[in-house]
C-alpha cells in the first residue's frame, strides 16, 4: 500500500522559490572580477533566474541540454545554478584549473549548448576555441567590460548582463520528474580523463538537506557563509543551495583568494562561517599571523578536499578562537559523505586528543552509508586499527559515470569503491589512510603513505612530504620518502627517519629519503603522485 502524503517532486526551482518568499531580503554578496562588491538578495535570485531561463530559451536551450560554466563563485554563476535546472536542463560547472585539453574534451564530452564564461578566462577559451564544438559563448560581464576572445568560425560572443536586459522573467518554474538531471560535474582524477558525475534535483535536495544539518554545516537563516571551495568544483560543497534552503546569507568571494583578501572579506561582510581546502586556510593563517589582524565574526571554519593539517586546527582555535571543523567527499557523493562534529564521548576531550580526533575525516551523513572491507571484499571490523578499501552508498551517491550504464559504477551489492582507503572508529569516525592506488603493498602487508607523510611534515625542516610504493625485489613494494624542505633549511635524511621512531613499526619506515625543490600537484591541489611514481618507481631497483 503507497502512502498517502501530497506527490510533490523535489524542485531545485524550489529551493529558490522557499528562498525569495521566505527569506526574501537575505543577502547574497559577490566580489566581482573588478572587485566591487555587488549585493542583493534571495528574491533578486529568484527573479534573475527567471530571466536567465528566457535568455537560455532564446539560445535555443532545451531540456536535458547542457549549459557549461566556467567561472568563479559570483552571483551570475549562482544565477545559472538555478536558472539551467529550473528549466530541466543541466547547469555542467567545468574547472578551469584543468590542463587547456582537459577543458576542450570535458567541453566536447558534454555536448555544451552554451558556455558561461567569467572575463579572467577569457585567455583560456581563446586558446580552446579551435577545439571546442561549443558554438555560444556568454561572457558573465556588461557590455563595457567584454574582453577581447578570439573565436573559431561559427562562434558568437555575447555580453550575460545584454542578454538579461533584453529579457523578461515572465516565468513558471515548471514541475517534473524529481530524478531528472540537474548538475554536471566532472571528476579531475589524478588518472585516465576526468569521468561525469550527473546529479539529480532529488540528489541535491537530499544532499542540501543533510549538509544543513546541526552536526554538518549546522546552516541557519542568521548564518552568514562564504563557500571558497569554488562553484566550478564539486558544487561548493552544496552551499549554494544548503544556504537558500535554510534562509542565510551567502558571500561569494570570487577569485582573489589570497590571506589578504580573505581576511578582509570575511571581516567586512560579517562571515560566521566558511569552506574551503586546507591550503587556503593556511594562507589565512600566514596572513593574520604577519598582520596581527583578528576574525572578528568567523566561528566556524570548515575545511576539506585535502587531510586537515593538525596546525590549523591548534592555531586557529587557540590564537583565533575560530573551531577548524573536519568534513570528507568527492564529486561522486555530490560532495560531502562525513564530517567531524562530536559525539558525547569527545566532549570535552584535552589537548592533545582533541586536535588528534578532529583529524578523523568524520561520522558518515545520514542517508548515506560506509563500511570498510579487505582486499577480498570481506568487510572489516570498526576498531580504529583495521584499514581497507571504503565504500559508500546512498541517495547521493554516483550510479555510474555520464554517459555509462545506469549502475556501472557499482558492485554487485550496490555499493560504490570511493578509491578512499579507511578505518573506522568504534564511535563511527572514519579516517582516511591512504588512497587505494598510493597505499604501499610490502611483503602482503599495507603500509599508509598518508600515515608516513604526516609525521615527515612534523619534521622542522619539513615543508612538504610525499610517500609513494617503489618496487622492491624482495618485498614488492617499500615506502619511498619524498620530501621539499623548507625555506633556508636543509633535510638531512637520517634525522627525518629518525622522528618515525616509536610512531610507526620498524618495517614501516621508508628505506630512502629523497630532497626535491618542489612537488607536483592536481588541478585541485591534491598531490600528484602518478607521476611521482613514474620518476621514482625503479628507485629501489637502481640502487
Ligand atoms: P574530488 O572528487 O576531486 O573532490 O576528490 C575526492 C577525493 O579527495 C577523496 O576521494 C579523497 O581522496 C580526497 N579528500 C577529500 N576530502 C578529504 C579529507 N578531508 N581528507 C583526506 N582526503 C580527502
Amino acid at each position: 500500500m503507497l502512502g498517502l502524503m501530497q506527490p510533490h517532486a523535489l524542485m531545485i526551482s524550489s529551493i529558490l522559490t522557499h528562498a525569495a518568499r521566505h527569506h526574501g531580503s537575505a543577502e547574497v554578496v559577490s566580489r566581482t572580477h573588478e572587485n566591487t562588491t555587488h549585493r542583493y538578495t534571495w528574491r533578486d535570485v529568484e527573479a534573475r533566474s527567471r530571466r536567465l531561463v528566457r535568455v537560455l530559451q532564446k539560445l535555443g536551450v532545451g531540456a536535458g541540454d547542457r549549459v557549461g560554466t566556467l567561472a568563479w563563485n559570483g552571483y551570475r554563476h549562482l544565477e545559472v545554478y538555478y536558472a539551467a535546472p529550473g528549466m530541466q536542463a543541466i547547469c555542467h560547472t567545468i574547472n578551469p584549473r584543468l590542463h587547456p585539453d582537459d577543458i576542450a574534451y570535458i567541453i566536447n564530452h558534454a555536448d555544451e549548448k552554451v558556455l558561461f564564461v567569467d572575463v579572467s578566462f577569457a585567455p583560456l577559451v581563446t586558446a580552446i576555441a579551435p577545439k571546442i564544438s561549443v558554438k555560444t559563448i556568454v561572457m558573465m560581464t556588461d557590455p563595457e567590460h567584454m574582453p577581447d576572445v578570439s573565436l573559431a568560425p561559427g562562434m558568437t560572443l555575447a555580453s550575460y548582463d545584454q542578454l538579461m536586459d533584453a529579457a523578461d522573467d515572465d516565468y513558471a518554474w515548471p514541475m517534473f520528474d524529481e530524478s531528472t538531471a540537474s548538475a554536471l560535474c566532472y571528476t579531475s582524477g589524478t588518472t585516465g580523463r576526468p569521468k561525469g558525475v550527473l546529479y539529480s534535483h532529488r540528489s541535491t535536495w537530499l544532499h542540501a538537506y543533510a549538509v544543513s544539518l546541526p552536526d554538518v554545516l549546522c546552516c541557519r537563516a542568521t548564518s552568514r557563509v562564504l563557500p571558497v571551495v569554488p562553484m566550478f568544483h564539486v558544487n561548493a560543497w552544496g552551499i549554494p543551495y544548503a544556504t537558500a534552503l535554510t534562509g542565510g546569507a551567502l558571500v561569494l568571494p570570487g577569485r582573489h583568494l589570497d590571506g589578504a583578501s580573505m581576511a578582509a572579506i570575511l571581516n567586512e561582510e560579517r562571515v560566521t562561517l566558511t569552506c574551503g581546502v586546507p591550503t587556503v586556510w593556511l594562507g589565512l593563517l600566514q596572513h593574520l599571523r604577519a598582520t596581527g589582524e583578528r576574525l572578528h565574526t568567523v566561528e566556524r571554519i570548515m575545511t576539506g578536499g585535502s587531510a586537515a593539517p593538525p596546525l590549523l586546527i591548534d592555531a586557529f582555535r587557540d590564537e583565533y578562537g575560530v573551531r577548524v571543523e573536519h568534513g570528507w567527499g568527492m564529486t561522486e557523493l555530490s560532495p560531502v559523505g562525513t564530517y567531524n562534529a562530536p559525539k558525547v564521548a569527545q566532549v570535552g576531550l584535552p589537548n592533545p586528543d582533541a586536535t588528534r580526533h578532529m583529524l578523523k575525516q568524520g561520522r558518515i551523513l545520514p542517508g548515506i552509508d560506509m563500511k570498510i572491507v579487505d582486499g577480498d571484499g570481506k568487510e572489516l571490523p570498526w576498531d580504529g586499527v583495521a584499514f581497507g578499501d571504503l565504500k559508500v552508498r546512498g541517495p547521493w551517491i554516483a550510479g555510474a559515470y555520464y554517459g555509462d550504464e545506469p549502475g556501472s559504477a557499482l558492485d554487485k551489492d550496490g555499493w560504490f569503491a570511493t578509491g578512499d582507503v579507511a578505518t573506522i572508529d568504534p564511535d563511527g569516525f572514519m579516517e582516511i589512510t591512504d588512497r587505494s592506488k598510493d597505499v604501499i603493498k610490502s611483503g602482503g602487508e599495507w603500509i599508509s603513505s598518508i600515515t608516513l607523510e604526516n609525521i615527515a611534515v612534523s619534521h622542522p625542516d619539513v615543508a612538504e612530504a610525499a610517500v609513494i610504493a617503489a618496487i622492491h625485489p624482495k618485498w614488492d613494494e617499500r615506502p619511498l620518502l619524498l620530501v621539499v624542505p623548507r625555506p633556508g633549511r636543509t633535510v638531512d635524511k637520517a634525522s627525518v627517519l629518525a622522528i618515525y621512531e616509536g610512531k610507526v613499526a620498524k618495517w614501516w619506515l621508508p628505506d630512502d629519503v629523497v630532497v626535491l625543490p618542489e612537488l607536483p600537484h592536481t588541478a585541485t591541489g591534491k598531490l600528484l603522485k602518478t607521476s611521482l611514481r613514474s620518476q621514482f618507481r625503479d628507485h629501489y631497483q637502481k640502487a
